[in-house]
């Protein structure tokens, strides 16, 4: 690790310089934080589910048209991914009222909601990354009117993709965040997704039981996080087994 450069250090990342130019090695730790930071703990194996789990992801997104940064997973935390300057924005979309949404709006948390809704946030951890209206991106000029219309695009195909993917594992994908970032191409650039998908950014309840198998057992003191994890992990079809955490059987199909 010592020989390659750290570009950026995140609660849940880093960035390290990757092997050719306009590529990083994006590293997924085990740490884990809530309250903007002032929770913190080490959940043995997250990262390397997370690994697993946004790798299938961003490439069954991929399959459907959806163009990320991903290139390939190289080892057990690690994936190769094309170097984006990230917009400052994250993007949720919900479909069950949760979280903030439920504390805001005074609506119950399990409530469906009408429609997918898209929820912008800028990326300022300083602030709490408040939750900020469009108006606010094009006047301050985070992204132009294309990009956020691009960005709303999609999310809702994305959404669209992953409730289907988490229902045929028996699972409620109540809501999720993504980031986007621009990736520089011969004429400009192009605004492709980024960062990670996984138990960390999505919340998943499973669809029997309403069990809370994403962050929110960290968040919540729920106990059991990595179990979940791996369950989703699981359930995804990238994990063997349902032992926690079985990183033998991830660690024997790895390259490195
Ligand atoms: P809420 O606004 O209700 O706290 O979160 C909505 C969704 O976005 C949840 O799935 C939550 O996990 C995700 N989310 C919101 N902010 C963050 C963040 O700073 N980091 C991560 N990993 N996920 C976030």
């Amino acid at each position: 690790m010592g020989r390659r450069n750290k570009i950026y250090e995140g609660k849940a990342k880093i960035l390290y310089e990757g092997p050719r130019a306009g590529t990083l090695v994006q590293y997924f730790k085990d740490d884990a934080t809530a309250s903007n930071a002032q929770k913190k703990a080490t959940l043995d194996g997250k990262g390397v589910l997370n690994n697993r789990i946004s790798e299938l992801i961003m490439v069954r997104l991929g399959e459907i048209g959806i163009p990320t940064h991903f290139i390939r997973r190289l080892n057990m935390r690690e994936q190769l991914v094309r170097q984006v300057r990230i917009i400052p924005l994250e993007v949720i979309c919900r479909n069950v009222a949760a979280g903030t949404m439920s504390r805001r709006l005074g609506i119950k948390e399990g409530e469906k909601l009408p429609r997918p809704i898209v929820e912008f946030c800028l990326k300022r951890d300083g602030l709490d990354d408040p939750l900020i209206a469009e108006e606010h991106i094009h006047a301050f000029g985070w992204a132009s009117q294309a990009e956020v219309d691009e960005i709303i695009g999609m999310t809702l195909r994305i959404n669209d993709y992953l409730q289907g993917l988490f229902t045929g594992v028996g699972i409620r994908l109540v809501d999720f965040k993504i980031e986007f970032g621009r990736l520089p191409v011969d004429d400009g650039h192009q605004v492709v997704l980024a960062d990670e998908i996984s138990p960390d950014s999505c919340r998943l309840w499973d669809r029997e039981t309403d069990r809370k198998l994403d962050k929110d057992r960290f968040r919540q003191d729920l106990g059991d996080v990595a179990e979940a994890y791996t369950e989703v992990a699981r359930r995804l079809g990238v994990l063997k087994e349902n032992k926690h955490p079985n990183l033998a059987v991830i660690a024997n199909n790895d390259e490195g």
